[in-house]
This record gives C-alpha cells, structure tokens and sequence, in this order.
C-alpha cells in the first residue's frame, strides 16, 4: 500500500508539475496525444516519462537533444511520493482534501522555481488541512503568529512572494506549525548551489519542503 502511495505521489507531482510548467508559465496551450521533449519536440521514449526512474535513465539529459534536464523534476516527485507515503489519509474524503491542497503547493512551487514570482491564491487550499488532523484548527495564536510574520513584510532580502506564503500557511496552520516550516526551509535551502554563487534562490520550494517534513514528522512523532 505504501509503495502504491508513493507512486501515486510521485506520478501526481509529475503530473501537476508538468502542467504548470506549460500551461501556466509557458502557456503552449497544445493538447497532444503523445508527450513530446520540450526543447526539440521530438517524441519521448516511454522509460522516460516515469518519474524519478525517467531523470535516472537519461543522466539528466534529454536522450533526443542532450538538453540538460532540471534536478528540480526529480526531486519534487520523490519529496511528494515521501508525502503521500507518510500522510495519513484514511478515508476518500481525506485523499481528496490533501490532492486539492497537496496540488496547489505543487503549483506554486513550480511557478517560483521557474519564475520567482508564483499566484498566492492557489495556496488557498492549504486550509484544507486541518481536515487531515495533521494541523490545529483556527485559534488566536493563528492570527497573532500571522501578524508576527506580516511584519517581516518591512524587512528587505525576504522576497514579498516567500512572505505571503509564510502568512498564508500560519493563518492556515499556526505559527507553531509554521516556525519549524520556515526553520526547515532555510537549513534546506543552504544546500541549494545557487546561495554560493550569490544568485536568487526561489524560496517557495523550500517551504513546500519544509512544509513536507514538518508534516511528516509530526505524524511520524
Ligand atoms: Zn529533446
């Protein structure tokens, strides 16, 4: 069953991933039978669509023109197949609360990786949430965390996108909740190479992670 779920999560990822990335930031609006490589449109050999094991087989490179392909692919699949594989969803009600929630955050994710900026309305979902009992429900602390966070709005080096997300998820899940995911998501994106060069680094795959592991821990404990 675990391993059911962690394909599912992995596919699902690559799935949302893959439409976002070309509906929404490339807006090639062509709906074709086959999938073909983005760079050469030549069509793909089937072992390649599998996600994880697809990134695996090529080197990373696009088989057909050498393209060099973005680790980010596989790493969002393997982080959601861990997700799904961790938490508990128990009855079809929770499945689809956590695909609605679980797919916003894979959007938005994708958006910011590609586009530094993302659309802070699909992160509304993740008030779904608390429905999976992984998440306390709406309290004051809620709403004094969310203010406690608003202010960092005034600080310069944070982007203002990262903010609003950080906002979102502690009016959504607390700021108990939300501390550790910023904490996570900061230790996370040391490893990411781009900090070394002084380059930007897109924050909000960072806190999706974070968000994953707070929320994995929290089910393991
Ligand atoms: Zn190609």
């Amino acid at each position: 069953m675990l391993l059911i779920l962690f394909c599912f999560g992995a596919c699902w990822a690559s799935f949302i991933t893959t439409m976002t990335w070309r509906h929404l930031i490339h807006s090639s609006r062509t709906y074709s039978a086959v999938s073909s490589c983005d760079f050469c449109k030549q069509r793909l050999p089937l072992g390649s669509l599998i996600p994880i094991v697809g990134f695996i087989l090529q080197c990373g490179r696009a088989k057909c023109c050498d393209h060099r392909l973005e680790k980010f692919w596989p790493l969002i699949e393997l982080v959601n197949g861990i997700s799904w594989m961790l938490i508990p969803t128990t009855t079809l009600t929770e499945l689809i609360l956590f695909l609605i929630s679980d797919s916003a955050l894979l959007a938005t994710c994708t958006e910011d990786w590609f586009t530094k900026r993302f659309s802070t309305f699909l992160l509304l979902p993740l008030g779904l949430l608390h429905w999976l009992s992984i998440a306390p429900p709406f309290t004051m602390a809620n709403l004094i965390g969310t203010v406690a966070f608003a202010t960092t709005y005034l600080l310069p080096g944070i982007g203002n996108g990262d903010v609003d997300w950080i906002i979102i998820c502690c009016l959504a899940l607390g700021p108990q909740i939300t501390v550790p995911i910023v904490l996570a998501a900061c230790l996370c994106s040391l490893l990411d190479p781009r900090i070394r060069q002084h380059r930007a680094v897109p924050f909000i795959p960072y806190l999706c992670l974070g968000l994953a592991v707070v929320l994995t821990t929290n089910v393991i404990t």
